[in-house]
């Protein structure tokens, strides 16, 4: 594996060129692994905002007009370009996120994933056609763009999470605008290179770094149509209210504590590796990361020494070296928050079994690591299992039986994803039904619903009607009209002022 070494500031993408924009504020992006700045990203302003925006507009009515099939060869040239070059942006996301290489890997590839079936807009967009609805008179109905759209988007998937978004969105005939995470942005600019290559006109694609200046311009500006964001739930309740407000479509997926129920029938060696891997893999910033085991019955009895024993022996290092299963978490300020919280599970009264804490990476000693956390003993009162920790911290909640462990997680505020490790059809399918929870595992640890289904959490962890990609996103990127039409042998003569009906 080749690291990623370019070390230029980090600019802007519009209207096919990379360019520096106004440049009056700068922060730094960091390598988490070496704890050291590695790149200057340009935050934009107002003005860049401005400027993409007049760009994606421009390039909207020849974009629009493209016929789709056309617009899917363009996607299907990106799709290629993607795979060649899968390990490059895997090596720039473990750069600049810390996350370990293969997992990089898996992350790219599951943003190909939505590009594929983002390649089958034609289809997509067929409408429907009623023939005779009157006499002489026909009604269908079409699908069309919506114009500039936007996209926000979080640290932990600088590349998947954009591909949720934005090639769905062009492929439907939308000039689209990222707005990617401050603290790894190369991944966004390199895919906009790849984009250029492949052909999308000028335009149709641009990037702006930045903050909530830039966001806040974008929902701002009457010219963007509709806004999807992923990241946090204060901000993704923020985005929703304000771009509503506004007028805009918003789709705004927020954060999650996901758990995972342990049945006292499951295969409990494979619901220990599933644990560990869901809990501890990309350092727990995953939004569908398990963050809640919920034990159940005798459960905790018969498995806890075997989740410590694997917690303690993680293979945590940079994740470039490849035998690496944890790398750093993305900021120092990630890290502190993460420690915090574990001081304050402490506090809270639950039991600190396997203690991250201060570990120290040789040769890797700035690096932003902290080692798994694992607590039992830990209830629904305390800070620790009701708010979002978004690190390597996996609490054990103890529950007497099923019933009480659906009554739990149906209680939580948040509802991204959920898992039920069990032999039993039965509670299995009870456990689909009853739980209220946006995506669903059985026997499955992070049930990320491919390309063609969506994704989407309930309750605080989504604000808005439509989940991300598939379907859903087609819908959201377009907007429904229905034509009537006859034609004059079919018109009676002489004006109607009954509301008109089949006739
Ligand atoms: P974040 O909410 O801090 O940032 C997300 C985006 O919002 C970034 O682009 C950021 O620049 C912008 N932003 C931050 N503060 C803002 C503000 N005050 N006003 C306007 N914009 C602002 O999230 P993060 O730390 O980058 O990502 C981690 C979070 O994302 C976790 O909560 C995780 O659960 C969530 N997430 C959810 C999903 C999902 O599908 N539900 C997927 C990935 C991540």
């Amino acid at each position: 594996m080749k690291a990623f070494e370019d070390s230029t500031d980090v600019g802007h993408f519009i209207q096919g060129e990379r360019v520096r924009g106004s440049a009056s504020r700068t922060q730094p992006v960091f390598n988490p692994a070496t704890g050291t700045k590695a790149r200057t990203l340009l935050l934009g302003e107002s003005a860049d905002v401005e400027a993409a925006v007049a760009s994606a507009k421009a390039a909207f009515p020849n974009w629009s007009n493209t016929p789709p099939i056309r617009r899917a060869r363009v996607l299907l040239r990106f799709l290629e370009l993607m795979n060649r070059h899968l390990d490059d942006l895997a090596a720039i996301i473990t750069a600049e996120h810390g996350k370990v290489f293969s997992d990089a890997q898996g992350e790219v590839a599951r943003g190909i994933d939505v590009i594929e079936f983002a390649c089958g807009i034609p289809q997509l967009l067929k409408g429907n056609y009623t023939e005779q609805v009157s006499t002489g008179m026909d009604n269908w109905t079409v699908r069309q763009p919506l114009g500039v759209v936007a996209g926000i988007t979080p640290f932990n998937f600088p590349c998947m999470v954009p591909c949720w978004m934005f090639p769905i969105a062009i492929a439907a005939g939308n000039c689209f605008i990222l707005k990617p995470s401050e603290r790894d942005p190369s991944a966004s600019l390199f895919m906009a290179g790849l984009l250029k290559e492949a052909g999308l006109p000028d335009g149709v694609f641009n990037v702006v770094q930045g903050d909530k200046t830039v966001v806040d311009a974008l929902l701002a500006h009457p010219a963007v149509k509709a806004v999807s964001f992923v990241g946090s739930t204060p901000i993704a309740n923020y985005i929703y209210e304000t771009g509503a407000k506004r007028g805009k479509r918003v789709q705004a997926l927020g954060g999650a504590k996901n758990h995972m129920v342990v049945m006292p029938d499951a295969d409990l060696d494979k619901a220990v590796d599933a644990l560990i891997g869901a809990a501890y893999g990309s350092a727990g910033e995953r939004c569908m990361a398990v963050s809640v085991a919920v034990l159940v019955g005798d459960v905790a009895d018969r498995i806890i020494a075997r989740v410590v024993q694997r917690a303690r022996s993680l293979i945590v290092k940079n994740g470039m070296e490849h035998d690496a299963q944890m790398g750093p978490v993305v900021t120092r300020q990630a890290l502190e928050r993460i420690e915090g919280y574990i001081e304050l599970g402490v506090k809270e009264g639950a039991q600190l079994v396997v203690d991250g804490r201060g570990l120290k990476v040789p040769g890797h000693e700035n690096g932003f690591f902290t080692g798994g956390t694992l607590f039992d003993h830990v209830t629904p009162e305390m800070r620790i299992y009701k708010e979002e920790i978004f690190g390597p911290v996996l609490s054990c909640v103890r529950v007497k039986d099923f019933a009480e462990a659906v009554d739990l997680i149906n209680a939580h505020e948040l509802g991204n994803g959920v898992s039920c490790f069990t032999r039993d059809g039965h509670i299995a399918r009870e456990f689909g039904r009853r739980i209220e929870i946006g995506m669903v595992g059985i026997n499955v640890p992070i049930p990320v619903p491919m390309a063609w289904h969506g994704f989407g959490g309930w309750k605080r962890s989504l604000f808005g009607d439509a989940h991300a990609y598939g379907e859903e996103g087609v819908r959201f990127y377009t907007k429904q009209k229905s034509i009537m039409q006859r034609w004059p042998e079919s018109i009676e003569k002489g004006a109607e002022f009954a509301m008109p009906t089949a006739k």
